[in-house]
């Protein structure tokens, strides 16, 4: 079932969406080689916890972090660790979810560790892209397949990435996986009309190589196939008579 947000609960997801965006600034001035990724969790959580918030992720499902940290072919639910050191050149995803008075906030994105190579920022640039170029067309109306999907895919064509198939966006709101499921790429069905107060979560994947991956030993991190590095950007935006409405920022 996909939700409709009252005017109260997307409030309450916007100062959610704050913190999220507020854990993403502190990540972006500490992301540099040699911190490790454990520091940077255990930031994250004082973050969410010092404005009367809640990790999201940390025991959904019984994963262990506050934020989801994946490096290079790592492309998501990496976990935090304190012998993970980043070194330059590195890219790392971060994934962070709060929770405030039981409404969420989900954002991701893939920074840059030091000076990295010209092929990895136009990964990075473009995988941002996607996410922008989705959330555009989060408009009342809108076939969610045939639109939001369709013009993250057509973003990964156009510069030749992989794009992973098996993770993809989701609504969200009380819970922090809703209806409908958010395809990177045309499934082949319209999907469903986008209503003002649904919140969706778009989170492109995009790799340097191929789009198929599997999960690491851990039962966590999933990593590409061939080895090669992945790129993961994320917002939650909502769907408002007015076009689409960014949550996860300040
Ligand atoms: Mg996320
Ligand atoms: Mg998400």
């Amino acid at each position: 079932m996909i939700t409709i947000k009252s005017r109260h609960e997307i409030k309450l997801m916007k100062t959610a969406g704050s913190i999220v965006a507020e854990v993403h600034e502190v990540m972006k001035e500490m992301v540099k080689p040699g911190i490790s990724t454990l520091e940077l969790d255990e930031k994250a959580e004082k973050i969410i916890k010092n404005n009367m918030a809640i990790p999201a992720f940390k025991g959904y499902h019984g994963f262990p972090g506050t934020i989801c940290a994946s490096v290079n072919q790592q492309v998501v639910h990496g976990i935090p660790a304190k012998d993970i050191i980043l070194k330059e050149g590195d890219i790392i995803s971060i994934d962070v979810g709060a929770v405030y008075k039981g409404l969420m906030g989900d954002s991701a994105v893939t920074l840059a560790v030091g000076k990295i190579s010209d092929e990895l920022k136009k990964l990075l640039e473009i995988t941002e892209e996607a996410l922008y170029a989705g959330i555009k067309e989060i408009i009342a109306g809108n076939k969610l397949y045939d639109t939001v999907s369709a013009a993250v895919e057509d973003k990964a064509n156009e510069y030749g990435y992989g794009i992973v198939k098996n993770y993809g966006g989701h609504g969200i709101g009380r819970s922090l996986h809703e209806d409908p499921f958010v395809y990177n790429f045309r499934p082949g069905t319209p999907g469903p009309e986008l209503k003002p107060g649904m919140a969706i979560c778009i989170e492109p994947m995009f790799n340097l190589g191929t789009g198929n991956v599997h999960t690491e030993e851990d039962k966590w991190t999933v990593v590409t196939d061939d080895g090669k590095p992945s790129a993961h950007f994320e917002h939650t935006a909502l769907v408002t008579d007015d076009g689409p409405l960014i949550l996860t920022q300040i």
